[in-house]
């Protein structure tokens, strides 16, 4: 008798899934990008004294092909928005976006024409990071969160799809009319 036989129904597939959550979350590079202020703390992050590479991160990639967390720290500029998503754009799947700061997730007291009023706009967002900055440790706390997430999510899910619905759920949920062709 083979093992699929002897093993409850989904067996296989629940190891697999374990195993590519696993060694998903444990090899989880960032992609280099700094907004504003919150990228201090970001790059505080990196510090011996914080010391992220103990969770196998310490490699901020340079090119958004190496890379597959994007550290939205700080605010977005209207002007910034496209590069942004392009960066996005060019990194590989399955990929995720971590939210900053206020300021990156709401627009936080830069309620004006001139910055994207939450970066969900832009790029789907997997965890939002409150506080203005948040300190390293916050940072550090937010990413073993989706690590969690990485770890336990299910193989064939279309992230992609997903990824777009959250889109326009945000974008139709707080307008911001220029970001609306990027979505097209
Ligand atoms: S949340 Fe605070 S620290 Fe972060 S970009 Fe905005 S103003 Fe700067």
């Amino acid at each position: 008798m083979g093992i699929e036989e002897k093993a409850p129904a989904g067996f296989m597939l629940g190891s697999v899934e374990k195993i590519v959550g696993l060694a998903r979350k444990s090899s989880m590079w960032p992609v280099t990008m700094g907004l504003a202020c919150c990228a201090i703390e970001m790059m505080a992050t990196g510090t011996p004294r914080f010391d992220i590479s103990r969770f196998g991160m310490e490699v901020f990639r340079a090119s958004p092909r190496h890379a597959d967390l994007m550290i939205v720290s700080g605010r977005v500029s209207q002007k910034m928005a496209p590069i942004v998503r392009n960066v996005y754009d060019q990194m590989p799947e399955p990929k995720w976006v971590i939210s900053m700061g206020v300021c990156a997730s709401s627009g936080g007291m830069f309620n004006n024409y001139a910055i994207v009023q939450g970066v969900d706009h832009i790029v789907p967002v997997d965890i939002y990071l409150p506080g203005c900055p948040p300190r390293p440790e916050m940072l550090l706390n937010a990413i073993l969160a989706l690590h969690e997430q990485v770890r336990n999510s299910p193989l064939g899910v279309n992230r992609v799809e997903a990824a777009r619905k959250a889109e326009e759920a945000a974008l139709a949920a707080t307008p911001t009319h220029r970001m609306k062709g990027l979505l097209a």
